[in-house]
């Protein structure tokens, strides 16, 4: 892991031979299923138990959590496993009652980073604290808006500081619950390098046959750790049932995920290669999503044409579009020459799709 300053001291409490793990149940639903999950955790890579008490639901009449009788149920779990706790504060009742019940790591959901209002409220309820606080990005793709509430909480001379990423939600539906867009968290993590990162891989997938992926892709991406929901039963979790796996799943996924360690300068450079790797695959993956979504826009107009027996290619457009991207390649670095090529053949690709809607 790099950068060992101040603020990621912390961190190596937990030992540097694997990434931190927090494991445990969306929610805490009854006394037995919190020991249960806790008893089937302890002795594996997970060295925190998670468990939501409060839980902030996107719409009423859902599951919102046990309240503060679920703490007892951790401090219990604590006592019986040595395993840590953690669970989500969302305002100062909540802060107060989790420092009472020796909850070890707080951390901030992502309905609450979106408000500046909620994050210092907590901020102020949390000043000095020596508990490990986490804080998820904001629902929204803001990375500003993420790490200004980190800095209302540092400003509050809270030490033990870390990030989690969760994902962001978008009108759009993808195969994820909550889009990665991985390069927000690879920006936070370059901006802010003394902070812990640990990803989130179940609310980024939403269903549990992800989660592995994107485990490997966080640790590609030399996160320092995961937060993984896990349910002894998952299908019948009260929250979040489908993205849960169970506790011996998440002990094989922590067996099988490959951990690169930066021993020697070999290793130091295979890191950095395969990290960069992984930008350049996400960053590939981002481009043929948008080549697919322009070529989906390409058919509608293809239809519209057809219904207006207009021809399919219009040079006068075209013309327009090349000149336009060719200028805005310059800015980026780009040649004409290759913006040339590129928009051609996908010029080309368009017109092949307009053409198999207008005649097909
Ligand atoms: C959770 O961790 O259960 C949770 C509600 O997460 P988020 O704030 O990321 O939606
Ligand atoms: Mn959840």
């Amino acid at each position: 892991m790099k950068n060992k300053s101040q603020m990621r001291e912390w961190l190596n409490d937990f030992g540097l031979s694997h990434p931190l793990v927090i494991g445990g149940p969306c929610s805490a639903e009854t006394e037995e299923q919190v020991l249960k999950i806790a008893h089937q955790l302890k002795d594996s890579d997970v060295t925190v138990l998670r468990a939501g008490i409060w839980k902030p639901r996107t719409r009423p009449g859902m599951f919102e959590g046990v309240g503060a009788i679920g703490l007892k149920w951790l401090q219990k779990a604590k006592e019986e496993t040595g395993l840590l706790t953690a669970t989500e504060v969302a305002n100062k009742d909540h802060v107060k009652l989790a420092i009472e019940h020796d909850i070890d790591i707080l951390w901030i959901g992502a309905r609450s980073t979106v408000s500046p209002f909620i994050m210092q409220e907590i901020a102020d309820a949390l000043e000095g604290t020596d508990k490990i606080v986490l804080v998820k990005n904001p629902v929204n793709p803001d990375l500003a808006l993420w790490l200004g509430g980190v800095e209302r909480l540092h400003t509050a001379n809270i030490k033990k500081l870390g990030l989690i990423h969760r994902g962001f939600s978008s009108y759009e539906k993808t195969k994820y619950r909550n889009n990665p867009e991985w390069q927000i968290a690879v920006e936070a993590q370059n901006k802010f390098p003394d902070l812990p990162l640990l990803c989130d891989p179940s609310h980024i997938a939403g269903r549990r046959d992800l989660i592995f992926d994107i485990c490997q892709t966080a640790l590609d991406l030399n996160f320092d750790g995961l937060m993984v929901e896990s349910h002894w039963d998952p299908d019948n979790a009260w929250s979040d049932a489908a993205q849960q796996v169970t506790p011996t799943r998440l002990i094989q996924i922590m067996k099988d995920l490959k951990i690169r360690k930066e021993s020697d300068q070999e290793e130091s450079y295979n890191t950095a290669l395969n990290n960069l790797r992984t930008q350049i695959d996400i960053t590939d993956q981002t481009i043929l999503d948008t080549l697919g979504k322009r070529m989906l826009v390409a058919e509608e107009i293809g239809l519209l044409k057809k219904s207006k027996n207009v021809a399919v290619l219009q040079n006068k457009r075209w013309n327009e579009i090349l000149g336009k991207m060719i200028l805005e390649g310059k800015d980026r670095g780009l040649s004409e020459e290759f913006i040339l090529k590129i928009f051609k053949a996908i010029h080309q690709e368009s017109i092949n799709h307009q053409e198999e809607v207008v005649n097909g």
